[in-house]
């Protein structure tokens, strides 16, 4: 196996999490009859970049890339996130009439759309079909297609290159970032920027996060290991902000290494200053990771083993990518977990892969009244607590178990 960046064989395992079906394959009533594939998800360090990486598995993505489609709308402060950053990147770029400006990954269109408000010329590159129209349906153009170099090459062949590129959680997941980032070099007008936003390595490492890893999470990633990334690929890191959103995410802003004009801030040397001292060119910083994560593990079976014994009912709540691998990780079934609430209607009335707990609508939570409400999506779980709060009515608890246990008190 070769790192997916420089090609160097990889031997370091930083997390190796057993194996599950990829996390986004629910399974309808008439599939429990049928088997699953189930596929090792463990993680790898490259001795010689640092990028860390998950085990290549590319039928998995080509298998289930149809099956669910996320729409980004569903979440306002997402779609708050998004404004705000259009508004702040039209005033820092001075964007305006005569700018073209494009989103990689354009989803719903619940960024897009405040750009176009601003009269300013724009277009989305989505492959997928369901959220596509759902942009189209906003006014918005999208080209239907995966990006990389070959498409990045064409629409500035076509006079489609572009002021601004933005990226936002989707670089992770891409298995070949090299060809995808050599596309934004080929799109970017020569003066233009990209903006990258993901989730930082560095809080997956110390908040042990490591339900975010997932067989569609290609790459984790760090500036350590991006500023290289880049170069090779053209392009040139010039700025970093720190975001509050998916547990803690960076903002990366780039230009083209042949052409960029903007000078280099200081922010860039000081989160490479912060990761160094972190310890993350050396490679005993990921050693110990599997051990931390293996105790919340541990903790959440022995709870709900716990809680099962004194005549508990317990539910989870967020049927989404980080339950599943807890879940599928920790070996639990829907004895120790009966039901997992989700407000998605595309997701109610199927079952989670692995453990094919079944998934509900609020109502039968309501219903059935659990004693325990486990929080799947810890990256909202005070959000989560505090809307849940009229389970406290027949004594029922939310509790939550990354980075470690947390039982919210009633009121
Ligand atoms: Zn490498």
């Amino acid at each position: 196996m070769k790192c997916r960046h420089c090609s160097a064989p990889l031997s370091q395992c930083m997390i190796d999490l057993g194996t599950s079906p990829p996390s986004n394959a629910y399974l309808n009533e008439n599939q429990l009859e049928a088997p699953e594939r189930y596929y090792p998800l463990k993680v790898f360090v490259c001795d010689s970049c640092r990028l860390v990486q998950l085990q290549d598995f590319t039928e998995v993505a080509e298998l289930f890339k149809e099956d669910y489609a996320y729409f980004s709308s569903v979440s306002q402060s997402w779609v708050d996130h998004s404004s705000a950053y259009v508004d702040a990147a039209v005033q820092r770029f001075s964007l305006d009439e005569n700018s073209v400006v494009v989103e990689i990954a354009a989803n719903d269109g619940y960024l897009l759309q405040w750009v176009k408000a601003r009269g300013i010329p724009c277009y989305g590159v989505e492959p997928t079909v369901a959220t596509a129209a759902c942009a189209r349906e906003k006014g918005l153009e999208i080209v239907e297609a995966f990006f990389g170099e070959e498409l990045g090459m064409r629409l500035a062949g076509e006079g489609r290159s572009a002021d601004l590129i933005v990226a936002n959680n989707v670089l992770a997941h891409v298995p070949d970032i090299n060809d995808f980032l050599r596309g934004f070099a080929r799109l970017l007008k020569p003066m233009g920027v990209a903006t990258f936003e993901f989730p930082h390595l560095l809080n997956l490492l110390q908040k042990v996060q490591f339900d975010t890893i997932y067989h569609e999470h290609y790459s984790y990633l760090s500036v350590f290991a991006l500023e290289r990334i880049f170069s090779t690929n053209g392009l040139s890191l010039f700025d970093v902000e720190e975001l509050p959103t998916h547990g803690g995410s960076l903002r990366c802003y780039v230009q083209r290494a042949d052409s960029g004009m903007w000078r280099k801030e200081p922010s860039v040397e000081r989160m490479l200053q912060r990761e160094l001292a972190a310890g993350m060119s050396n490679p005993c910083f990921y050693q110990g990771f599997q051990s931390k994560a293996d105790r919340v593990k541990d903790d959440f079976v022995a709870y709900l083993i716990n809680a099962k014994r004194r005549g508990m009912l317990v539910a989870g709540y967020g049927a989404a990518a980080k339950g599943n691998t807890l879940i599928n990780y920790a070996g639990i079934r829907a004895d120790l977990l009966a039901f997992v609430v989700d407000n998605n209607p595309h997701k109610q009335n199927k079952y989670l892969p692995g453990s094919r707990i079944p998934i509900v609508s609020e109502t039968v939570l309501r219903e059935k009244r659990p004693e325990r409400v486990v929080i799947l999506p810890w990256n909202i779980a005070d959000e989560l607590a505090e809307r849940l709060k009229f389970i406290n009515e027949w004594g029922g608890k939310c509790v939550s178990f990354v980075p470690s246990m947390n039982e919210y008190a009633p009121e």
